[in-house]
């Protein structure tokens, strides 16, 4: 059955790559259409405050930026539908978006999908999220007022999230599976510096154990074997992301980790096929670059739309 609706630009994912590469295409008289599956805004949205985006000298609320830019690009008449993404098919040089709202065709597809967060894979760990297994401290560390909490992770997310957390939980102890965080050394200082923040090293989590919600970790030092537990009223799990990739596997070339490569015009290997953002093998996981990359990607399906 041929596809009802028909784009010149759809660009799959509304985080800031997404976002952007709709303010340049809608803003070039394309007709563009974003797909979404969740809230529009991406990662940034659970950010807090983002310190490190351009123009901001004092910090932006990442849900108030993700909000200008989506402002922004309706304003040039980027169109927006909610819902997931499920296939992309090659039709000549069309492009078939297999979504849950129905098939969508496109002359240039820009992927900007971003990613999901790992998850720990170990026992409790579905049971009890939500009931004190958590991954956004900014959506829910309010509920953590006054108890002891644990961070899982070594990296940016980990020490963002712990750093939120002191604001409310009582304690804050990060377990690292190394004896070395990955965080950037500015983040590192903060939290070093931080009195209500404890670093469990070479340890990792076994088990998530509790009743009605979480009340304890069992632990294992990875270096000598000894167990322990530590007691705990929320745990928030922040060991890096996966590429939202799966649909594309046999449409376009992907790193072995699930990334997209594309080359310096964020082109793929098929011709009308663009990535932007952190779904991108080198991309630098920043505000700034995924902004960039969705600047270049539309620029250059608009190039490849006019045949240059
Ligand atoms: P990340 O940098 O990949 O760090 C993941 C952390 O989780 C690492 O410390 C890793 O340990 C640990 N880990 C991975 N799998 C684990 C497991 N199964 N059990 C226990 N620990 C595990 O991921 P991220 O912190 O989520 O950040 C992702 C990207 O976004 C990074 O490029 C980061 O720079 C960027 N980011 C930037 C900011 C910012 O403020 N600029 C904020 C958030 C994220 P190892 O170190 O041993 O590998």
């Amino acid at each position: 059955m041929a596809a009802k609706r028909k784009y010149d630009v759809v660009i799959i994912g509304g985080g800031p790559a997404g976002l952007t590469a709709g303010i340049y295409a809608a803003r070039s008289r394309l007709k563009s259409l974003l797909i979404e599956r969740g809230a529009t805004g991406g990662w940034i949205i659970n950010a807090g405050e983002v310190e490190n985006y351009p123009g901001f000298p004092d910090g932006v609320n990442g849900l108030e930026l993700a909000d200008a830019m989506q402002r922004q690009a309706a304003k040039f008449g980027l169109e927006t539908l909610a819902a997931e993404v499920t296939g992309l098919e090659l039709k000549g040089e069309q492009k078939i978006v297999k979504t849950g709202e129905g098939d969508i065709a496109a002359r240039a597809v820009i992927v900007a999908g971003g990613s999901d967060r790992f998850k720990l894979g170990v026992p409790g760990e579905d049971e009890f999220t939500g009931r004190g297994v958590a991954f956004c401290a900014v959506c829910d560390g309010y509920f953590y007022r006054d108890v002891p909490v644990a961070v899982i992770g070594g990296g940016n997310a980990a020490m963002n999230e712990a750093l939120e957390l002191t604001k409310f939980a009582s304690k804050v102890t990060v377990i690292h599976r190394r004896d070395e965080l990955r965080a950037t050394k500015i983040l590192q200082e903060r939290a070093f510096a931080e009195p209500k923040m404890e670093f469990l090293w070479n340890t990792v989590v076994e088990a998530i154990e509790g009743e009605d919600t979480v009340k304890r970790l069992r632990l294992k030092n990875v270096n000598t074997g000894k167990k322990s537990t530590l007691d705990i009223s929320g745990v928030f799990v922040a060991v890096g992301f996966r590429p939202n990739t799966d649909y594309l596997k046999d449409v376009i070339s992907l790193a072995d980790n699930g990334t997209i490569i594309t080359n310096e015009k964020m082109e793929t290997d098929v011709p009308g096929i663009l990535a932007a953002g952190d779904i991108r093998a080198s991309s630098i996981r920043q505000v700034a670059g995924a902004v960039g990359d969705g600047a270049v990607a539309a620029i250059y399906a608009e190039h490849y739309l006019a045949g240059k």
